[in-house]
C-alpha cells in the first residue's frame, strides 16, 4: 500500500487538496478553500491576476481593527464613502450577529 493511503490527510490545507487528489477522492471543502487560496495567491504571484475581490462587511471589520490611520488612507484610495460604507456593513453584521446570539 502507498503512503499516501496510510497517511491521515491534513484537511483544509493545500496539502489535504493534494492527497484527496492522490486518492482519486473528492476534496473535502476546507481542502478545496485552501486549493483555491493557493491558486488565486499564484496567480497574483504571477501577474496574471491584478484584482482580488472582497467582501464589504469583511473589510470594513479589518478597517475598524485597523484603525483611523489606516481608514484615511484607504478612503483616499477608494473613496471616504466606500470605505465608510463598507464600515457600516461590518457594524451592521455585528450587531445581527449580537442579536442572534
Ligand atoms: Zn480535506
Amino acid at each position: 500500500m502507498r503512503q499516501a493511503r496510510t497517511t491521515a490527510i491534513e484537511h483544509g490545507t493545500s496539502r489535504g487538496f493534494d492527497a484527496h487528489a492522490t486518492r482519486g477522492e473528492e476534496p473535502c471543502a476546507g481542502c478545496k478553500q485552501a486549493h483555491t487560496i493557493r491558486s488565486t495567491a499564484a496567480r497574483i504571484r504571477r501577474e496574471s491576476q491584478d484584482t482580488v475581490r472582497v467582501q464589504a462587511a469583511g473589510l470594513g471589520e479589518l478597517l475598524i481593527d485597523c484603525g483611523e490611520e489606516v481608514c484615511h488612507k484607504f478612503g483616499e484610495f477608494f473613496g471616504h464613502e466606500i470605505v465608510a460604507a463598507c464600515m457600516d456593513r461590518a457594524a451592521a453584521k455585528a450587531w445581527a450577529e449580537k442579536r442572534s446570539a
